[in-house]
């Protein structure tokens, strides 16, 4: 048995959620079986009292890399959602993962700052910029853009729905689910 993690990095508000969301629906109607580790809500919880240092962000990234792990190992699709900004700690994950001999995907949401502003679903961007929101990534402080990522989604056009069928594409091109868990028994609903 062998899952995969599928690592959702890029800026707030760039469409991780949203997207890991309907490709973990879309996973489980085929039958997967999928969990979305949510930056936000892992924020609440496992991560609760880290702060945004560099040392922080590296150990937030660092326990959502092991419960991804743990997740995968079992045959599940762990769907990572967090900004992650930055590269050693994505490249981390991914050798872990390699050496547990899983799948690891780095997919990044890739959407312009302006367009991130503009639309500001959570308020963030207007208070990083006028300064009550410090450390705030992509603003004023670092984001470190993937080098080469397995797939990069492009957030500023399109709708959320075309992007996850984008993923769930190339989970099929690269047969990254030969040897994930199935339920056996599983119905398909018609699209
Ligand atoms: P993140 O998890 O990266 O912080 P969210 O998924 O919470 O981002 O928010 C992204 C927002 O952008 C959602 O409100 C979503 O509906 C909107 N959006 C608009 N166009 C797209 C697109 N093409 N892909 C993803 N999200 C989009």
């Amino acid at each position: 048995m062998k899952g995969a993690i599928l690592w959702f990095t890029g800026l707030s508000g760039a469409g991780k959620t949203t997207i890991s969301r309907l490709v973990a629906e879309r996973l489980r109607r085929q039958g997967y079986r999928a969990e979305v580790l949510d930056g936000d809500l892992v924020r609440e919880h496992l991560s609760k009292g880290l702060g945004f240092s560099r040392e922080d962000r590296d150990t937030n990234v660092r326990r959502i890399g092991l419960v991804a792990r743990l997740l995968a190992r079992n045959g599940v699709v762990a769907l990572v959602a967090a900004i992650s900004p930055y590269r050693d700690a994505r490249e981390e994950a991914r050798r872990d993962t390699l050496a547990d001999k899983a799948h690891f995907v780095e997919v990044y949401v890739k959407c312009d700052l302006a367009t991130l502003a503009a639309r500001d679903v959570k308020g963030l961007y207007k208070k990083a910029a006028d300064g009550s929101l410090p450390n705030f990534t992509g603003v004023s402080d670092p984001y470190e853009e993937p080098a080469d990522p397995d797939l990069t989604l492009r957030t500023d056009a399109g709708t959320p729905d075309e992007r996850a069928a984008e993923v769930m594409e190339f989970i099929a091109r690269r047969r990254l689910l030969a040897d994930a868990a199935r339920e056996a028994d599983v119905r398909y609903p018609d699209y």
